[in-house]
This record gives C-alpha cells, structure tokens and sequence, in this order.
C-alpha cells in the first residue's frame, strides 16, 4: 500500500475582494513505503503548500489524499491533528525544540498524546532508546542552547520518530546547519530510511542534499514537472 497517494489534489487560496489564486493544479503523487524523495522547484512554486497538505496541517481544496490507506482530504481539524500526531514526524530547518525543556522532555512529550504514552515510565523508555540511537546518550539532561545545532537537528529526528510515524516529512533540514553538519544529519537520514524501512520526504533548494535522496519531485508552478531519479535528472540538468 501507498504511504502517499494523492489525487488530482488542487489549492486554491481565496483572498479578499473575490481574488483567488491556484497554487497547486492537479497534483498527483504516489509515494510507497521505504521511499526516499526530494521535493525541489523555485520560490512561489507551491512547495510549502503541498508539504502542509502533505503534512496534514492544511487541506487541498479539491482532490484526495489518502495517509496509508486513509483519506484525510475530508476530515475535521481534531481528526487531522491526530492523524498528523500519529502518522508523521516532522523535522524542520530551525529544529524547533522548546528551548525550556530538556532534551529527553521534547523527544518524550509528543508521546502524551498517544494513548501508549500515558506512562511516563515507557515515555521515559522510548526517549532514552531513540536518543541512544541519534548518539546523544550523554546529553538528555541538557537544554536545546546547550548543544550544537547538529545535535540540535538529531534531537528533532528522535522527536520525530517517537511515535512510530509512517513517515518523516522534513523541510529544509538542513537549512541552518554548515556543509558538514548537513552532510552528517542528511547521512543519518539515510540510514534510517535504508536500514529501518523509513519514508522520507525531503524540501530542498540544495541539488547536494536532493542526491541524498532516490527520487526527484520538481514542483514548478504548481504542478509536478519532473519525478523520477534524483541522479539522471542532476546528470540531464548540470550547470
Ligand atoms: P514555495 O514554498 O515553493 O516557495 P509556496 O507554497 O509558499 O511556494 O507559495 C506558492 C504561492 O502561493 C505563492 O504565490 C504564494 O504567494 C501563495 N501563497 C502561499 N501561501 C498562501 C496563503 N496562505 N494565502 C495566499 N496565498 C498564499
Ligand atoms: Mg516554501
């Protein structure tokens, strides 16, 4: 089954004095598990747009998306927030962490939410596993302007794994991070993608960090106008 499968999704944004504009027109996508997919385009393409959709944290304003199975294009913001909660973990270019937690508090508190999480004894557990796992065992007790921004991204990946998501959506990861911290984090996401099985998408700017990816989904004025191999597309297109 599909992780992402979307439909004929459009976006329309409806501003003032009967304005409207269509951001994305007639997206279709199909993304399978263990995939590991870059999303590049210019500015104003509509990137953001569909990785909200995507994200569960905005509807397209016509089509469908079905999450695993699910078709989420209709459903109420309560339903899609748990959805979002359960199914996708999130990593983003300024990590937001909460800066008055420690680390071990923000992997653990997105498990509150999830009725497996309710003992702080297993929250405990799986926070300390997962930090384990992004080599941070030494540094739960500290807070986020503790640690290097690298670390900073690793504690925002074990966040974003805690719930067990179906996916990882991240938006310029690396954003913020020097060459080689970015090639470090993207390295890790790599690994997790090629040893645990985990769907990957990626926003990038950075034909470097696309190629980390297999697939390539160029979004350009709201359509998709390339998807396929990351490499062939970079070998096609050189400068
Ligand atoms: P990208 O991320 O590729 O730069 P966006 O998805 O942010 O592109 O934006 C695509 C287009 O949609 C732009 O023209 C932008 O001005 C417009 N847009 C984005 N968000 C909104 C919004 N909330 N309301 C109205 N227009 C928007
Ligand atoms: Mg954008």
């Amino acid at each position: 089954m599909s992780v992402i499968s979307i439909q004929n999704v459009c976006k329309t944004y409806v501003m003032s004095a009967g304005m409207s504009q269509d951001v994305l027109k007639n997206v279709n996508l199909n993304v399978e598990k263990g995939e590991f997919v870059a999303i590049m385009g210019p500015s104003g393409a509509g990137k953001s747009t569909f990785m909200n959709i995507l994200g569960c944290l905005d509807r397209a304003s016509s089509g469908n998306y079905y999450l695993s199975g699910k078709n989420v294009s209709k459903m109420n913001d309560n339903d899609l927030a748990r959805v979002r909660n359960k199914m996708i973990g999130f990593v983003f270019q300024g990590f937001n962490l909460l800066m008055r937690r420690s680390i071990l508090d923000n992997v653990s508190l997105p498990m509150i939410y999830d009725k497996d999480g309710r003992d702080p004894r297993v929250r405990r557990a799986r926070a300390e596993k997962l930090l384990d796992m992004v080599g941070l065992t030494g540094f739960i007790d500290r807070f986020p302007n503790q640690i290097s921004g690298g670390m900073q991204q690793r504690v925002a990946i074990a966040r974003a794994l805690v719930n067990d998501p179906e996916m990882i959506l991240a938006d310029e990861p690396t954003g913020n991070l020097d060459t080689k911290t970015s090639n470090e984090i993207m390295d890790f996401l790599v690994k997790l993608n090629r040893e645990q099985g985990i769907t990957i998408v990626l926003v990038t700017h950075e034909p470097d960090i696309a190629c980390y990816a297999k697939r390539l989904v160029r979004v350009v004025d709201g359509q998709i106008a390339y998807d396929g191999d990351v490499k062939q597309y970079m070998e096609n297109n050189k400068a």
